[in-house]
């Protein structure tokens, strides 16, 4: 079995409340300390959750005895969060996206790469169940060539989470950096291709401060010409997530695909049958995500979305911001050797 580790959580934060904690102690991971920017929230937070420490400095926090740092602050404090880690010699979960710049995405892939720990980026949606199961369709081959591929990713934003994502852009506000990136991501994974560059509009429908995008659709066009779209928003209550892709000899239709529960269904239509695909264990995301990093810390296993994948991701998120920014198609950068 993968030793459990000791982690320090960086951001006294939602997703670390509400996902990773209960993860974390599900798998017998341990959390020692937690980071705020503020004392008392700070102080609050690892009550409320049985953290032993609290501190609102970062050294004295990157200075606890730990295994690994799980970066869960707003989007703009990832990148001296996650450096701090790595040049303390933690281990690095990082939360999407992994920076707000590629400049700064590629210090911390450069500073992880030099102090030899592991750095892994939190997209979830690899540890879905579903996720994992079209992926395989796709890597065997059930689907032939793969055409063309839909994303439905349009939510409501849950009210608790109404406040940085709309009104700060120095934060990393808009859908792009909260939900697109993630589109990118389990699309690179289900298709094992790059994005190339992508098209995309991005409006303001009313939830989001003046000039953040709170509705974004988006055409991905990958290797191999594979094409696909996206539709994310933090503005549309009912429309639930959805995933197809359309092969040359099969189209996979999954529904409930882009959520952070292991829930979904996928269903497998091609010539002379439609069938209900076995996703096999209907595991938590998070724990199934920690598990992974734990074996990657051991040495034997991989994270399921490493530094680089955190950079493709961004690469492509930013690439969409620049099209709706130039009303034109935008390359998606690579990362510089
Ligand atoms: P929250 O607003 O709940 O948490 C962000 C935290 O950042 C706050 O608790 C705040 O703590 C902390 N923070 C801000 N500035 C500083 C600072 N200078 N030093 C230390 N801490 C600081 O946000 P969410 O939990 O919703 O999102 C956090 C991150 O997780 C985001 O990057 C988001 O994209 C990602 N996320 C990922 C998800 C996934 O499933 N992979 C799902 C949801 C979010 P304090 O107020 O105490 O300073």
């Amino acid at each position: 079995m993968t030793p459990p580790l000791r982690w320090v959580l960086v951001g006294a934060s939602d997703i670390a409340a509400t996902r990773v904690l209960p993860a974390m102690r599900a798998l017998g991971h341990e959390p020692v300390g937690v980071l705020s920017g503020d004392l008392a929230r700070g102080q609050a937070y690892a009550q409320q959750h049985g953290i032993p420490v609290a501190t609102a400095s970062l050294s004295d926090a990157m200075a606890l005895d730990a295994d690994a740092v799980y970066v869960s602050t707003t989007n703009q404090h990832h990148h001296e969060h996650a450096v701090a880690a790595a040049k303390a010699g933690h281990h690095v979960l990082c939360e999407k996206p992994i920076a707000t710049s590629l400049e700064d995405a590629a210090d911390i892939l450069d500073t992880a790469e030099a102090n030899d720990v592991v750095l892994a980026t939190n997209h979830h949606l690899r540890a879905s169940p579903v996720i994992r199961s079209v992926q395989k369709l796709v890597a065997d081959g059930t689907l032939g060539q793969p055409l063309g591929v839909r994303v439905h990713h349009a939510v409501s934003l849950p009210q608790r989470l109404r406040g940085w994502r709309l009104d700060r852009p120095d934060a990393g506000a808009g859908v792009v950096l909260d939900i697109t990136v993630h589109d990118a991501d389990a699309l690179r994974f289900i298709l094992g291709r790059e994005i190339l560059d992508v098209t995309a509009t991005g409006v303001n429908q009313g939830l989001a401060a003046a000039g953040v995008h709170d509705a974004v659709m988006s055409i991905m066009r990958f290797e191999d010409e594979v094409l696909a779209f996206t539709h994310d928003a933090f503005t549309v209550p009912y429309a639930g997530t959805a995933l197809e892709v359309h092969g040359s000899e099969a189209s996979v239709f999954v529904s409930d695909a882009m959520t952070q529960d292991p829930d979904g269904e996928v269903v497998l239509k091609r010539a002379g049958s439609i069938d209900t695909v076995d996703v096999g264990p209907r595991d938590d995301l998070y724990q199934t995500g920690l598990s992974a990093f734990a074996a990657a810390v051991a040495g034997t296993g991989e994270p399921l979305a490493s530094g680089m994948d955190g950079y493709a991701s961004l690469a492509a998120g930013l690439a969409v911001t620049e099209s709706i920014r130039t009303g034109r198609r935008a390359q998606t950068a690579s990362r510089p050797r």
